[in-house]
């Protein structure tokens, strides 16, 4: 499978100029200014990208593949994902996560939504646990899981600072990210320890601690949603400038901004003015959580479910609205989320990485197509590949 992009502003996140960019199977074969194949035997795909930015495909470190939500009863469980859902946002990594809901959304039904999600052709990863401590796992041991079991790279997402945590102590938080650690070292993978911050007075008291009371460094550990409040967010730039990475939550309602929700691109640009280091910073959609809309007197109105299309949204709107860079904006879902999930082939557009590419517009920042693993997903702002029951 050949495929040859022409005359593409390419954007690795960081600009390389207008290039050539020749795919061969799942690879990326070479970027040059300019290739001509003169080969006319084999099958090629010629794309003239003019007037398109080709950028790396999307990495979404929070999917709830399966569904997500259920706390407001039975019926309020979230469907399950399909492969468009992910492709025509652009996101061809993602990582996959149970929630609250560890009794009826089980580890195994997980692992095999990733498992038909890579046959599909995306790149799926999960982690091992769920909000609760001690954790659920599969094999008995958060160790073994991510040593043993190819999709798991790290755990989570454990609840700090939420009335639907554990309440997990501070010697809890440090024995998992111990066992995550030493999981993650002796497998070669990242062993993170996803954190959902809830809007809890705590904030992010206990990763603190851990690192104060621990061998533990900061960087084990992977906190999310921390664009929940402006006093989350506060705390998450001092967590971030003693070196921390910190995840804002693309998915949102207008009752939650109206709350106090701080809207992502809004606060990537806050994050900035701050002088946080732009590598310790990332969005995920949070993808298929539930998202309750509730009305002035609390009544919930509607269920909405998170939606994997904000991820680049807010990028967009991050550039459009904010006049941030687009390689800076790029970088928080494609090169730094490859770093903290020590993805070594994902986020860049380089010589030798996997073949996930997105195409968009340059006039309007849309996604025309995407490649995952070189395979083309979407064309012409269509998905051209659809899942087993699409
Ligand atoms: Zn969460």
């Amino acid at each position: 499978m050949l495929t040859l992009i022409k005359n593409a502003e390419v954007m690795s996140p960081k600009p390389l100029g207008k290039k050539d960019v020749l795919l061969v199977g799942s690879s990326i074969h070479c970027i040059e200014d300019s290739i001509e194949l003169s080969c006319n035997a084999i099958d090629i795909d010629i794309i003239e990208a003019n007037d398109h930015y080709l950028v790396p495909g999307f990495i979404d470190s929070l999917v709830h593949v399966t569904g997500g939500g259920g706390e407001g009863g039975f019926t309020t469980r979230t469907p399950a994902v399909n492969l468009t859902d992910l492709t025509t946002a652009g996101i061809t990594t993602f990582v996959a996560a149970l929630g609250t809901d560890a009794i009826t959304r089980t580890l195994p039904d997980l692992i095999a939504k990733v498992k038909a999600l890579r046959a599909e052709g995306l790149s799926g990863y999960c982690y091992t646990g769920s909000y609760h401590l001690p954790a659920t796992t599969l094999t008995d041991s958060i160790t073994r899981d991510i040593m043993m079991i190819e999709e798991m790279i790290g755990v989570g997402e454990v609840a700090i600072a939420d009335h639907r945590s554990s309440q997990p102590s501070t010697e809890e938080l440090a024995k998992v990210a111990a066992a995550a650690r030493v999981g993650g070292m002796l497998s070669a993978k990242a062993g993170i320890v996803s954190i959902h911050c809830g809007d809890g007075p705590l904030k992010l008291d206990r990763l603190h601690q851990v690192v104060e009371t621990s061998d533990i460094p900061i960087s084990q550990f992977y906190p999310t949603h921390i664009n929940r409040s402006q006093a989350l967010l506060d705390a998450g730039v001092t967590y971030a400038k003693a070196g921390g990475y910190i995840d804002l939550t693309t998915s949102t309602t207008e009752h939650a901004l109206q709350q106090g929700e701080v809207k992502c691109s809004d606060a990537l640009a806050y994050l900035i003015e701050q002088q946080v280091p732009l590598d310790k910073i990332t969005f995920s959609s949070d993808g298929h959580a539930s998202l309750p809309d509730f009305d002035g007197h609390g009544k919930l109105i509607q269920l909405l479910v998170g939606d994997e299309r904000s991820l680049f949204q807010e990028v967009r709107d991050a550039v459009i609205e904010q006049n941030i860079a687009l390689d800076t904006a790029l970088s928080v879902i494609t090169a730094n989320p490859a770093q903290v999930l020590s993805l070594s082939n994902k986020g860049q557009i380089k010589q030798g990485l996997d073949a996930d590419l997105v195409l968009l517009k340059k006039s309007t920042l849309d996604i025309d197509s995407v490649w995952a693993m070189g395979k083309k997903m979407v064309a012409n702002q269509t998905a051209i590949v659809k899942g087993m029951f699409e």
